[in-house]
């Protein structure tokens, strides 16, 4: 069975305050985009999960969110047979484009429909939120609104026909340390999420672009000019806007226009500012949880 693991740019992100618990209290929308890793998995006879990727340096064992999703229901079902997973990563790592969520999110709708365990999507994303806040998104897909830590979650309508551009640079920023940099006080004005949905509801592209905002944005790139500069040649080459996607480092430009986002790639792969350059669109969802078209 082969299953596709989407990623996820955030058309806006802002976070609202710290929760006694530690976690931030967040308000972002969501967006899934047409670039995937791919798990290819199967039974086998002999008990237990065997996880394998392209990509060394990420763990195969419980670390990995695959394993551990795949665990969590095969344990509660009392799953006798094993799991053979091989897992194509194709989003950059630590990204902030929930690669690892998407992956886990792929890893329970393969399970679920492997083992015939027959939970509804609804009964996944209910398990899914204990291996990450954005498992359950992930298993939704299309255009959302996430609140609380990310897990509560309002669909949106599908946004108006696009073209993503996609830009990292070889830096990693680790999550952590975007909340510890956010000077939560010392933020003046939050990004405008409502008027960003509103902008959706609309389904006007140029208002939407218009209202797309990080609050991670500015200090992360005082931090690391670079994600500011593929904003900038994105912008000037086209883009009708350019954000950090999540804690970053990964830029994504909105175009209008396929060519005007080819013309722009290229460029950007000539400044040698990214490491990753994709170009792309966004994937609204047509078929619930079965579909991996
Ligand atoms: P988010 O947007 O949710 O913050 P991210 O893109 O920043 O996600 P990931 O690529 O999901 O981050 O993963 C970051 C870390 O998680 C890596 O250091 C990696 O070792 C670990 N990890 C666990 N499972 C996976 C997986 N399936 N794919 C990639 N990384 C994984």
């Amino acid at each position: 069975m082969r299953l596709k693991a989407m990623a996820k740019i955030n058309l806006g992100l802002d976070v609202l305050g710290k929760r006694e618990d530690g976690y931030h209290e967040v308000r972002m929308i969501m967006q899934t985009i047409r670039m995937y890793d791919i798990l290819d998995i199967r039974k086998t006879r002999r008990p237990g999960i065997v996880l394998t990727t392209n990509l060394p340096f990420i763990p195969t064992d419980q670390r990995n969110l695959v394993y551990k999703a795949a665990q969590m229901l095969m344990e509660e079902f009392d799953v006798e047979e094993g799991l053979s997973i091989k897992l194509r990563k194709i989003i950059p790592v630590a990204a902030g484009m929930a690669g690892g969520s998407s992956d886990a999110a792929a890893a329970f709708v393969g399970v679920n429909r492997m083992f015939h365990l027959g939970l509804t999507e609804e009964q996944l994303m209910e398990r899914a939120v204990k291996v990450g806040a954005d498992v359950p998104y992930c298993i939704m897909r299309g255009t959302a609104l996430a609140e609380g830590i990310g897990e509560k979650l309002t669909r949106l309508p599908e946004v108006p026909k696009c073209y993503v551009l996609i830009g990292k640079p070889g830096i990693n920023v680790s999550t952590k340390t975007a909340y510890e940099n956010l000077n939560l006080e010392g933020i003046g004005k939050h990004p405008d999420i409502d008027g960003l949905i509103g902008a959706i509801r609309n389904n006007d592209l140029y208002a939407m672009a218009s209202r797309m905002e990080n609050v991670f944005e500015p200090g992360i790139i005082r931090q690391y000019p670079v994600i500011g500069n593929i904003k900038n040649l994105m912008e000037e080459k086209g883009a009708l806007k350019a954000v950090m996607s999540g804690s970053g480092p990964t830029v994504f430009g909105i175009f209008d226009n396929r060519d005007k986002m080819a013309a722009a790639a290229r460029s950007l792969r000539k400044s040698g500012l990214a490491k990753t350059v994709f170009a792309t669109d966004i994937y609204n969802r047509d078929g619930g949880v079965t579909n991996d078209k």
